[in-house]
């Protein structure tokens, strides 16, 4: 199927060979893509070709009759595929940013082709000889470090994805691989199902009482698109329904609201995911065990920083106890507040942000109306480009000669301190129809070396941020620009990058990918970096020290509920992959257990319940949501080592941070780079210090 289906596609595209942009070496300003001679018609014909090519080198290498060696086999091998990763880096960038009907199209069939042509390099029996090959003799062979780990690193590959095992449990891996596709994609659909299933009609006025009138008039816009004119309509996306938590005074409707965010999948109907969750969980093991490994934890977490379940349980618990602890003290505040106003009722899960929300009010008065003109977006990438420039000297220039893929993007020439080319960045700021929520770092090239010279990136940052309107300048909220901090963090990292092989350049394990982002998010909100971007977009008048404070203050505000919540997730998520064998779970049951177990209150519940954490049953963070505070962790403790230094800017820290954290990051192994820099292993305290649970 697959064959007959490139082949019409070869064919009738045959005639586009000689126009499309990706048969040829980009002939563009910092060989950035040519969008302005991309056309959707170049992309099939591309990624058909990418796929043929790669497999005429792979054959090459295959068929070559000299002894394997390193020359001959892993890097012809790490090098393959060049026109197929050059269309993949731009169609999946379009298909996030500005997709369409075409691009869907494309991508619906072009995926399981991909993924087909993926499984086929990794199962090829050939191939995998002569790697195996290689690692037996890797350290006779005269290799040097990098040569060795790229070796570990593509053997260890294959090995994880079956290539080891005899022809029967290959055959029964392959299956168990399509059941949890399957299921996984069942799992997302029932979830989609049950979101649009939920609405929350209101009709009489007095129930919006509150509600803040920007909510109020998207529960009308809503109820207008469902033909409810007149009426408000409430959904539990979180848009909607997070403001309604946080000001509802209806007490009846705040507990509807949240009952049918909390009970998604879990409904005993056609869109139930009790049944999906407990075949998956258990499909898990069995791969697992046929791999070679006690639990579905302990395959994932091998290929991580923390290496075993064992230290990541160890080190959730750590957490556990002090926030949990931060947690109840919260609600013994708020209930005062509930007791003090006369509401003779003990506090429930759909309470908590009601009341949060008072206290945050009588304790900070922090109003967000009252930061935004000091956050215009111009003032706020100024903010993040002075924060680099300290740092490690980088300086950026505003481009206008390049080609891009949507009108309002920019461009910037990225120098060194001695003005030498680093690299291009892209901004897309905001909003529009063909673009997916959210905010991601991606790029249009990685750095790394490729026929002897060497390649530069090329980087790229989307956000959905607010825009500017009439006379007002685009003016963020703080979460926007904390988001922008963040996402430029991963922006260094790519910018930063060196190594010569593809396989080992930049490329880090799931729970240290967030480090170099979250590192540069700590700086947004200095005394001494807001005061030089957070300047009034009318007056130009340096944000008051006033402000400065509340901001500062108020981070630590309900931190022991998110910590609490987000703690619970990850410790339900790995109970799911502790489990060593496979038996039927009943995950109602499988979950409360878990819960009691660490003395969860009932006041607040894990931030996703089983039948909707995505993350793990969907996504691709099985036995991995703990790396968020994972590398949170390596953050707090890196920016510490800045803060005891006396200077967030110190020259010799920041050298040393881009060299073994950002240029090195994927040349050992994660924690040992972490180390160099550091010159000992993170503490926890400086993480519970910042989220104030100590
Ligand atoms: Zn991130």
């Amino acid at each position: 199927m697959a064959l007959a289906t490139m082949v019409f596609f070869s064919c009738k595209n045959d005639k586009k060979t000689s126009d499309n942009p990706f048969f040829s070496d980009y002939d563009t300003p910092f060989k950035v893509p040519p969008f302005d001679k991309i056309d959707t018609t170049h992309f099939m014909p591309a990624f058909i070709e990418g796929m043929k090519q790669q497999n005429e080198e792979i054959d090459k290498i295959i068929n070559n009759s000299d002894s394997p060696t390193f020359d001959n086999t892993v890097l012809p091998f790490d090098k393959s595929g060049l026109t197929l990763t050059k269309v993949s880096y731009v169609f999946f960038n379009l298909t996030e940013s500005t997709t369409n009907e075409q691009i869907q199209a494309i991508e619906r069939k072009v995926s399981p082709m991909l993924s087909n042509h993926n499984d086929e390099i990794f199962m090829n029996a050939k191939l995998f000889e002569r790697i195996k090959a290689v690692y037996e003799k890797r350290n006779d062979m005269k290799l040097d470090d990098q040569q060795i780990r790229v070796v570990e690193k593509y053997y260890r590959d294959f090995e994880r994805l079956g290539a080891n095992l005899p022809k029967d449990k290959q055959d029964s891996l392959k299956k168990i691989n399509e059941e949890l596709s399957t299921l996984t994609t069942k799992f997302g659909e029932n979830l989609l199902a049950e979101n649009k299933n939920f609405q929350m009609v209101v009709d009489k006025k007095e129930d919006l009482d509150g509600l803040p009138q920007s909510s109020i008039d998207a529960a009308a816009e809503t109820a207008k698109a469902k033909k409810l004119e007149g009426k408000w309509v409430f959904t539990i996306d979180k848009p909607s329904l997070i403001p309604f938590l946080q000001y509802a005074k209806n007490r009846d409707l705040r507990e509807k609201l949240y009952r049918g965010y909390f009970m998604k999948g879990d409904n005993g109907n056609a869109n139930d995911n009790n049944d999906v969750i407990a075949k998956i969980a258990k499909l898990r093991v069995k791969k697992a065990k046929l791999l070679g490994y006690e639990s579905y934890a302990a395959y994932v977490i091998d290929d991580n920083m923390a290496k075993t379940p064992e230290k990541v349980n160890e080190f959730l618990a750590k957490l556990w106890e002090p926030s949990l602890a931060m947690a109840k003290n919260e609600l013994v505040e708020m209930q005062k507040l509930i007791d003090k106003e006369g509401g003779k009722f003990k506090l429930q899960p759909w309470d908590w942000w009601y009341y949060a929300e008072k206290v945050r009010k009588a304790k900070y008065d922090l109003d967000e109306n009252e930061m935004k003109p000091y956050f215009s977006l111009d003032n706020v990438k100024n903010g993040i480009f002075h924060v680099s420039g300290k740092l490690y000297g980088i300086t950026f220039e505003k481009l206008t000669n390049l080609p891009v893929y949507f009108s309002d993007v920019e461009t910037y020439e990225v120098k060194e301190a001695d003005g030498k080319h680093l690299g291009i960045v892209y901004f897309d700021f905001h909003p529009r129809d063909s673009k997916r929520g959210g905010a991601w770092c991606g790029g249009f090239e990685s750095a790394g070396w490729r026929d002897g010279k060497k390649v530069d990136p090329i980087v790229s940052i989307v956000c959905n941020f607010t825009k500017a309107s009439g006379d007002t300048p685009a003016l963020l909220t703080w979460d926007e620009v904390e988001t922008l901090f963040h996402e430029f963090g991963h922006g260094l990292h790519s910018l930063f990058t060196e190594g010569k092989y593809n396989r080992t350049a930049g490329n880090v394990p799931r729970d240290y990918v967030e480090l170099p982002s979250q590192f540069m998010e700590s700086y947004a909100s200095e005394p001494e970096v807001l005061k030089i971007y957070a300047k009034h977009y009318k007056t130009g008048e340096v944000i008051p020290d006033k402000l400065i404070e509340k901001i500062q203050n108020s981070s630590k505000f309900n931190q022991g509920f998110t910590m609490t919540e987000l703690l619970a997730a990850a410790i339900l998520d790995m109970d799911y992959h502790n489990l060593t064998d496979p038996r039927d779970l009943n995950i109602k049951e499988f979950e409360k257990q878990a819960m009691e177990k660490i003395g969860l209150i009932p006041e607040i519940l894990p931030r996703y319940r089983s039948t909707y954490f995505s993350h793990i049953w969907g996504g691709g963070y099985a036995a991995g949501y703990y790396v968020y505070l994972w590398a949170e962790v390596l953050v707090a403790d890196a920016y510490e080592a800045f803060k005891q230094s006396g200077d967030i800017f110190n020259k010799d820290l920041a050298t040393k941070f881009r060299k073994h954290c950002l240029e090195e990051s994927g040349n050992g192994e994660g924690m040992d780079q972490y180390r160099k820099f550091r010159g000992q292993d993170p503490a926890i305290e400086p993480l519970l210090k910042r989220r104030g649970l100590k």
